[in-house]
């Protein structure tokens, strides 16, 4: 998708545009922006991505916090009388690191909905990080071994890990992230496997933090006989409030915006056209429209 304005065709985490803006840096939002060599982003997005391209601008858009991840951004477009906002993934909630996303006024909103559903209400994220603690405290003779999306998720455990004592193994890839995180201020202590200092922390009950299809049962039972110690999987995922996943735990942990959220966002932005992409957001109106009596269009 992209938006005219001041005579350019601007994409929205897409290639079809005369200048792509890239909101951040996972792989289902830049894989359409990867040939551009000039893309509207943070330098944070850009490094996290890997895309060789410059940094560029354009009049009449301006870039706000996004939260969700390192580097995220929203796009605020003046244009030809009408203020559109994209906003890529968000979360209006603080995240450990103290980033949220901010809520521009607006006459066209065009926003995430992957957590479009009331069902999704996520409980307080200091509750979540108890959970995590307290799991990892009850189980001091076991190898713990946690799933998290390698680029966001996981650092924001590794924070909560560190702010318990613990410092997990990470894959070389999730420290690939971390090390850019670092170089942005977030200081993050973890282990990175096949270093000597992995292979004294596994001599004792260790925390790993792996990618989320590696975190199930069968793989906890190769390594419990890999290393003869019991060994137990979670996952961290906001989808733990709905599915069940093969595992013995599932913090419900996200960076993405819930129900509540959203429907905040959309009657805080004032936005007469709203439209939705990730999810269903119609659930969203709905209730924006019972709660102010708003007129929307989708
Ligand atoms: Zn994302």
């Amino acid at each position: 998708m992209h938006i005219p304005c001041r005579g350019l065709r601007i994409g929205l985490d897409h290639s079809d545009c005369d200048l792509p803006f890239l909101s951040h840096a996972h792989s289902d939002h830049t894989s359409g922006v990867k040939k551009h060599k000039k893309i509207i982003s943070s330098p944070e997005t850009l490094e996290l991505s890997g895309i060789p391209a410059e940094l560029a601008s354009h009049d009449g858009a301006t870039m706000l916090p996004a939260g969700h991840i390192l580097g995220a951004r929203q796009l605020l477009l003046d244009c030809d009388g009408e203020r559109a906002v994209y906003s890529g993934d968000i979360s209006l909630k603080p995240n450990i690191f103290g980033m949220k996303a901010e809520v521009p006024s607006c006459d066209r909103l065009i926003m995430e909905a992957t957590y479009g559903d009331p069902a999704y209400l996520f409980p307080p994220m200091e509750d979540v990080h108890r959970m995590v603690a307290e799991w990892v405290k009850a189980n001091p003779t076991s190898n713990l071994v946690i799933g998290c999306y390698e680029l966001g998720k996981s650092q924001e455990m590794i924070k909560i890990l560190n702010e318990c004592g613990t410092a997990p193994i990470v894959t070389e890839k999730t420290e690939s992230f971390c090390s850019v995180y670092e170089k942005y201020g977030i200081k993050l202590d973890r282990i990175v496997v096949g270093t000597e200092e992995a292979e004294e922390a596994m001599t004792h009950p260790f925390v790993s933090i792996l990618p989320m299809g590696k975190a199930k049962r069968y793989f906890a039972y190769r390594l419990a006989e890999a290393f003869e110690r019991p060994t137990l999987c979670a996952v961290a995922t906001g989808w733990a409030l709905h599915y069940r996943f093969d595992s013995d735990m599932a913090f419900p942990l996200s960076d993405h915006a819930d129900f509540n959220d959203l429907v905040h966002y959309v009657e805080q932005s004032g936005a007469k056209h709203v439209e939705f992409f990730c999810g269903d957001g119609s659930r969203v109106l709905d209730a924006v429209k019972a709660k102010s009596g708003a007129i929307l269009n989708s």
